[in-house]
């Protein structure tokens, strides 16, 4: 029923809110909204189980501001997150989300001054969002009613299970009114999660969003395998390699965490952790050098990084293997965001070489063997027959692509060596250096490169020029042209972000469609 739905407009929305999401620049609602807004509009309980990034946040937001009335003073909706962090961001987006609209939002939550957030909350909040073990301690000071609480949300349900907060959240859904509304949001559905379900929500609609598989897809996917001994001197090797604009380093423990920063640090890397035992001063401190882009390396583990919303980040390193496939798709998919290519390199040790192959059953992916960028050149597909000729060149057919990822898919071998599609020779890879150098020697400074995709695959020049720049991160001014033809395009950049280019873009998604990238014979 709901199905149908795919545009905003088709949603509903006051003007307020619709105006907002425009001016957002949201085009159109994503898959937990398309199914989560109606029934929660409609008056529904909802449980919505959904990765990161997702937009569970318009999913409740939306049809929380909508039910709200601007002119009742009380506390009409509640949202309980599991940590500051999560609490600053949700406030913050719905505040965008009710930029024309006369509602206050406030935030509480531990380890800043009670005493200015009872202020806030005495002239007037219509909606509180708060961090449980604050929300428990303004109620016991009386600073906070929740009988006028009719939308409650529960976001990252299961980190509150993590956390050890569950049995505070069932004593804060006592307090509210019997009659209310209750969004329940959770990447996972633990049994203990569904317990609280099923004893203090009505009837609910339950969605769940299957991690898309795009997402993994538009994730560059490497290993590299190495004794636990060497693995800082590796991780410097990459990092130098790949040189992130942006990365996050996984690590599983907080100890873990504070040694990998100062290793990092004492290499002069520009580097900061996040971890439980920091400070919420701290932790604050370090999240928004990072958003703000003046930290490159983030290492974190996965509670404190779990459910921000950090996007553009260019690379994910699991500098350990997570414990679970659930795990690894939830850490990779903060980079790729939105479409956009991104990469993740997972360390593994000799002994997790098995457990890398079910986290790749599990996610139905592929994970290649990490190349140094030199090695991923030798390794590049071949260079078509056009090349010699000089003309433009005769399109492959697109058959072959599709072939070569199933052939490419999970052998074992494919793993030992050959990182990219299994149709690249030892006489191919000859060629395939001389065309990178044409581009270096390139008198105008101008690199062409050739893109086996065009109108026919739905690509468009705007699609090109946007790969360029989300995914290899060019400006705007560094691309010269853009030319789509029907099977395949032209892109000519400057020749200095050729390599790069390539290897951001040769193997990534667009529109659905794998796309091979290489320098073109100018
Ligand atoms: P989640 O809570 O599921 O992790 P968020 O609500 O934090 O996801 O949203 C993730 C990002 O996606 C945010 O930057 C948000 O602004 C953006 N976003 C949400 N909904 C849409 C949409 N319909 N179109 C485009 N971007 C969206
Ligand atoms: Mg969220």
């Amino acid at each position: 029923m709901t199905q149908e739905i795919i545009t905003f407009k088709d949603l509903g929305f006051s003007p307020e809110i619709q105006q907002a999401i425009d001016e957002l620049g949201f085009e159109e609602p994503s898959p937990i909204q398309v199914q989560g807004i109606p029934p929660l509009l409609a008056g529904h309980d909802v449980i919505g189980q959904a990765q990161t990034g997702t937009g569970k946040t318009a999913a409740f937001g939306v049809p929380m501001l909508e039910y709200l009335d601007p002119d009742n003073d009380e506390v009409q909706a509640i949202v309980l997150t599991p940590t500051r962090e999560l609490c600053i961001q949700v406030t913050q987006a719905l505040r965008t989300y009710a930029e024309h609209l006369d509602i206050e939002i406030v935030a509480v939550f531990g380890g800043a001054p009670i005493k200015s957030q009872q202020a806030q909350l005495r002239s007037g909040a219509h909606v509180v969002v708060a961090t449980v073990g604050r929300m428990k301690d303004l109620i016991s000071r009386r600073s906070l009613v929740l009988t006028a609480a009719r939308f409650v949300v529960l976001d990252e349900a299961d980190e509150m299970l993590d956390l050890g907060f569950l049995e505070d959240v069932e004593k804060i859904l006592r307090m509210c009114p019997s009659g209310r509304q209750t969004a329940l949001f959770s990447a996972t559905m633990p049994p203990p999660i569904k317990r609280l379900a099923e004893s203090h929500m009505y009837d609910p609609v339950t969605i769940s969003i299957t991690p898309k598989k795009l997402t993994v897809d538009a994730i560059r996917q490497a290993y590299v395998e190495v004794p636990s001994r060497g693995k800082t001197d590796k991780l410097i090797e990459i990092l130098k390699a790949e040189d992130p604009e942006q990365a996050i380093l996984f690590v599983r423990t907080k100890i873990g965490a504070s040694r990998l920063e100062r290793d990092l640090k004492n290499r002069g890397l520009d580097v900061k952790a996040l971890h439980g035992d920091l400070s919420q001063g701290v932790r604050d401190g370090v999240m928004i050098a990072f958003k703000g882009h003046r930290v490159k390396l983030l290492v974190a583990t996965d509670i404190a990084a779990r459910g921000l919303d950090i996007d553009h980040v260019t690379h994910i390193i699991n500098y350990d293997l997570p414990n679970s496939s659930e795990i690894y798709v939830h850490r990779i998919g903060r980079t790729g965001r939105a479409g956009r290519t991104g990469r993740a390199i997972t360390f593994i040790t000799p002994e997790q070489r098995k457990d890398l192959l079910q986290i790749e059953k599990d996610a139905s992916t592929t994970i290649t063997a990490w190349e140094s960028p030199e090695e991923r050149i030798e390794h590049a597909p071949p260079p078509r027959r056009r090349r010699r000729s000089g003309h433009d060149p005769v399109p492959l057919d697109d058959d072959s692509d599709d072939d070569s990822e199933a052939a490419d898919s999970k052998a074992a071998d494919s793993k030992a060596g050959d990182s990219k599609a299994g149709d690249s020779t030892a006489a191919d890879r000859g060629e395939a250096d001389r065309g990178d150098d044409e581009v270096r020697e390139a008198p105008d400074g101008i690199a062409k490169l050739f893109v086996n995709r065009g109108n026919r695959s739905g690509i468009t020049e705007d699609d090109l020029r946007w790969a360029l720049r989300e995914g290899a991160v060019l400006k705007d001014d560094q691309i010269t042209s853009v030319r789509v033809l029907d099977r395949f395009s032209f892109v000519e950049i400057d020749a200095g972000q050729a390599e790069r280019a390539v290897e951001f873009l040769d193997g990534s998604k667009l529109k659905g469609s794998e796309i091979r990238v290489e320098v073109a014979r100018r």
